[in-house]
């Protein structure tokens, strides 16, 4: 199809982009291992344009990819190349709808992007929680329907459990509000929780009530050595019972990730004199005034009771050795190392990226039996969200072993009962990848729902399903 041919319908429903140049970001993906075609990226202002574009589409046979920050990491979010495609584009979409500072709920249309509407709501003393090293670009309806997770889950849930409400356009055309942002509300199937997560494929969602969080007063930040993975659980643990479950972040910093950062970064240094095998990035954070007021040397209360812990678990050897940030400054600096990570992994070549996840118990001996199963020469770095148990594996294997070790590792991966993808979803990426390793029932199940919703299958076929 032509860009001449574009129907009627489509090109009165929404401002479209046609001229190549224009639509050339929307169409490659963060990765650039994606790159569709498209007749047109549509940019809607409202829901009612949203719906005029879809019913244009569903009666032309025009197949439609969502789209908000395009930061997706499964290649879901730009076109095939094949047949017609529209991009369309949430960006115009970023309103504010309604903040109730009382119920601690904000709602918000799809194309707000994450960081601006945590800035938006900080003067209210509120926070979105959700946080990944994207949030300058992801967008709040990519982050649903991707069901995004990030650094810290642990203590806000991922995307799915902000999320009270939504509202959507089904693949028919059709507007659902599945309800005002009630904590409570069993009337029947909960349509939220089949359209994040969905990644585009069930219908577009254009606008959603999240829930807000209080800002916390005083966060306490530490670099931790620890012996192995089993003490870095038991110093989990202990931290979270000693602070009432206040643990924002316990990453995994093994010494080639926090080598690899000096490297590309010199200006960022490891907080400790010796850099650990396990390292342990953990911050815990309160919102209440009296672990901020400041102790008896002068330290914030919550800092003195994380101190405490430390020591004890020092004694009882879980712990080696451990940096406490005392500034700001500290922070930002423990926090940056983290960060650089996938920048400095980049900067090295292409590499096989494995988003994993396994149960807690099972993240020790999947190290181990990975290092059996690797090919000699494979370069292998990994860093993880440890405490959910989110491992982010990156291998560089030789051509001819690329597909083998993929195998190996997803074999790995189910035998310890564990996931292949933990919080970037499936995209095209893994869609051969689902299709092969879903249990059968739920997969029959999942195209089941696909094909009652979007019949005609508009909705960004070749993602996820196959
Ligand atoms: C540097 C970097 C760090 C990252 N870190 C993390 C991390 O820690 N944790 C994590 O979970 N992810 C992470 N990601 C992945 C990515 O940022 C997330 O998947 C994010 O949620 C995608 O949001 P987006 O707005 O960019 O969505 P897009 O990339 O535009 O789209 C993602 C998917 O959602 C669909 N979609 C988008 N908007 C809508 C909508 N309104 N309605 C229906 N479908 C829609 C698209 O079709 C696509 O399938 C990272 C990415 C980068 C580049």
């Amino acid at each position: 199809m032509q860009i001449t041919d574009i129907p009627r319908a489509l090109a009165q429903a929404a401002q479209l982009l046609t001229e190549p140049a224009d639509m050339a970001p929307y169409l490659r993906d963060w990765t650039g291992q994606h790159q569709g075609t498209a007749l047109a990226v549509a940019l809607p202002r409202s829901t009612g344009e949203v719906q005029a574009l879809v019913k244009a589409c569903l009666s032309e046979g025009i197949r439609i990819v969502p789209q908000g920050g395009n930061t997706s990491l499964a290649g879901g979010s730009v076109p095939g190349q094949d047949g017609p495609w529209i991009v369309l584009s949430l960006v115009r979409m970023n309103a504010v709808r309604r903040l109730d500072t009382a119920a601690r709920t904000v709602t918000v249309e799809a194309g707000a992007v994450l960081q601006a509407l945590q800035e938006q709501m900080y003067p209210h003393g509120l926070t979105f929680a959700l946080t990944f090293g994207a949030k300058g670009s992801a967008m709040i309806g990519g982050c649903l329907s991707t069901n995004a997770g990030g650094s810290n889950v642990l203590r806000y849930g991922n995307a799915r459990e902000l999320c009270l409400s939504l509202e959507a356009v089904l693949p028919d055309g059709s507007v659902i509000d599945t309800g005002a942002g009630l904590r409570k509300d069993n009337t029947g199937y909960d349509l939220r929780h089949l359209l994040i997560g969905a990644e585009g494929t069930l219908g577009i969602i254009t606008a959603a009530t999240l829930r807000l969080h209080a800002i916390p007063k005083v966060r306490a930040t530490a670099f931790l050595s620890v012996p192995d993975l089993a003490a870095a659980l038991a110093v989990l643990n202990a931290v979270q019972d000693e602070t009432a479950g206040a643990v924002e972040m316990f990453e995994y910093m093994p010494a080639h990730a926090t080598e690899l950062v000096m490297r590309h970064f010199p200006d960022l240094r490891c907080p400790l004199d010796a850099i650990p095998d396990c390292g342990i990035l953990v911050e815990v954070a309160s919102t209440s005034s009296q672990d901020a007021a400041a102790g008896e040397d002068g330290a914030p209360r919550l800092n003195v009771r994380v101190e405490a812990v430390l020591e004890r678990l020092f004694e009882q050897e879980l712990i080696l050795d451990a940096a406490l940030a005392q500034s700001d400054a500290q922070r930002e600096a423990m926090i940056s190392l983290r960060e650089h990570v996938l920048e400095s992994l980049m900067a090295e070549g292409r590499w096989q990226q494995y988003d994993i996840s396994l149960p807690l118990a099972q993240v020790a001996a999947f190290l181990d039996h990975l290092q059996q199963v690797l090919p000699s020469g494979v370069r292998s770095h990994v860093i993880g969200h440890l405490g959910d148990g989110n491992l982010h594996l990156s291998l560089m294997p030789g051509a001819e072993d690329a597909i083998v070790l993929s195998e190996r590792v997803y074999d790995l991966v189910l035998r310890l009962a564990g996931s292949f993808s933990a919080e970037h979803g499936i995209g095209r990426s893994k869609a051969a990848l689902l299709a092969a390793r879903k249990d059968p029932g739920t997969l029959a199940a999942m195209r089941a729902v696909k094909a009652a919703l979007d019949p005609e299958g508009i909705m960004n076929p070749g993602a996820m399903l196959t």
